[in-house]
């Protein structure tokens, strides 16, 4: 059986129409499509009753259903920290299913998608396609696992890099990376940081966290380590390492840093910080200094996540960036949405205006490629570049890429 097979037949889904017609269709479609028979339910409520969230991968439900709208039911799969993924199913405007979408990715839900009605084979099909595959197939496991284990997966170096490519929108070359962060659990598998970040922020060990994410074992080179060797195979790359502003209260971190890089022989220009606001941020002034004086010592900031409530103007005005890294949900899909075309060119032209490298995040497909081309942003990443892996993998994945490039810029 093909991996997509497998994949199909493995599937547990929960359906919720309270039209009976449709229920049955989609049902049937699904099964046209090799998945095993669906719980299917009129009332979401019931459904909310019945549901297992350890062993439903997947639930498809109506936007509209008289007990419950589509809202208040994502609300509640939110509370019960359902991680797998949903589907919408609606006749509404596609504006408002949008919203509804978001809504649910702001609660912290994997959607899958939409399905419009009249529901075809094909409609379902072309979702179920999108199902997450391979490495970054989500981990179920969306819940804080207790501060005693991260404390301990810090000590031990459970936490690895995976690492993500960027390249240049106007050329194609391989430029850079970003460092983002893996927890290789024991017993569940790699756990990915939207578990585990904050909580380390709270606990007062994200220094720690990052720390061990840069040193790395002897037996496996951390963040700098990995760095070196990419000098010494002849990569001229520059790393993106993330960091939250609640991490940026010890005034003696740019001089540590500067040290780790000395010692692992990097140049400082080699690293970037990607800086992301953060609700605990407690005094802005030490923040500024020490961003300021990392920039003093030629290691690059960037700022991240702009565009979303995180990353604002006053930070643009008071910290020297030298990147702006537009969030991606301004990015995906650009080419067909004016509201989010106004957003994306003001931010690309504010960044060049500063004299700033700009960023896109989050181009997932050829037509996000080409768009943000044609508005001259500078610097592409997302998984139609390549999804973050380990570094190992990022030779084989250049060659591809090597392929790739030449259609992509001409
Ligand atoms: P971020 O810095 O904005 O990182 C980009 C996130 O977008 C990554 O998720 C990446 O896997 C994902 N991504 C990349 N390309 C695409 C795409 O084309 N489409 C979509 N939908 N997503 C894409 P990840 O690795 O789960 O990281 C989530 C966030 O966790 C990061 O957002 C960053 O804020 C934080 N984080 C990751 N590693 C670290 C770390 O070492 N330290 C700190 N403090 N935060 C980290
Ligand atoms: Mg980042
Ligand atoms: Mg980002």
């Amino acid at each position: 059986m093909s991996e997509a097979a497998t994949l199909l037949s493995s599937l547990r889904v929960m359906l919720i129409d309270d039209d009976a017609f449709q229920l049955k269709l989609i049902g049937l479609l699904l099964r046209q499509l090799g998945v095993q028979p669906p719980s299917s339910h009129a009332q979401a409520r019931a459904a909310l009753a019945a549901l297992d969230t350890d062993t439903v991968d997947l639930i498809v439900c109506d936007l509209q259903m008289p007990d419950l709208d589509g809202v208040e039911f994502l609300r509640h799969l939110a509370e019960r920290r359902f991680a797998g993924q949903v589907a919408l199913v609606s006749g509404e405007d596609k504006r408002l299913l949008r919203t509804v979408e978001q809504l649910g990715r702001a609660h912290g839900l994997q959607m899958l998608g939409a399905l419009s009605k009249p529901v075809a084979l094909a409609d379902v099909q072309a979702l179920l396609a999108r199902w997450p595959t391979g490495q970054e197939r989500r981990a179920v496991v969306r819940q804080r696992r207790p501060l005693a284990e991260l404390q301990q997966a810090i000590e031990q170096r459970q936490l690895v890099a995976h690492y993500q490519p960027k390249v240049e929108l106007a050329s194609g070359r391989w430029i850079g990376v970003e460092a983002l962060v893996r927890w290789e659990h024991p017993s569940l598998g790699l756990l990915y940081p939207d578990v585990f970040i904050e909580q380390a922020e709270e606990a007062g060990l994200i220094g720690e966290l990052t720390v061990a994410l840069i040193e790395g074992l002897p037996e496996r080179p951390g963040v700098f380590g990995q760095m070196r060797q990419w000098l010494d195979e002849g990569l001229q790359l520059q790393c993106a390492v993330n960091v939250s502003m609640a991490m940026l209260t010890d005034p003696h971190l740019p001089d540590q840093l500067q040290a780790r890089l000395a010692q692992a022989r990097v140049p400082p220009s080699h690293l970037i910080l990607e800086v992301t606001e953060s609700r605990l941020m407690e005094d802005a002034r030490t923040v500024l200094d020490i961003l300021t004086r990392m920039r003093l010592k030629r290691i690059g900031l960037s700022i991240d996540d702009f565009g979303t409530g995180h990353s604002s103007l006053a930070q643009l005005r008071d910290v020297p960036f030298g990147e702006l890294k537009v969030d991606r949900s301004f990015v995906h899909h650009a080419h067909n949405r004016p509201e989010l075309q106004a957003l994306l060119r003001a931010s690309l032209q504010m960044g060049h205006q500063l004299g700033m490298k700009t960023v896109a995040e989050g181009i997932e497909d050829e037509k996000d490629w080409r768009y943000l081309r044609s508005l001259g942003c500078d610097i592409a990443q997302g998984y139609f570049i390549a999804r973050p892996q380990p570094a190992e993998k990022l030779v084989e994945w250049h060659a591809a890429w090597r392929q790739r490039q030449a259609g992509l810029v001409a």
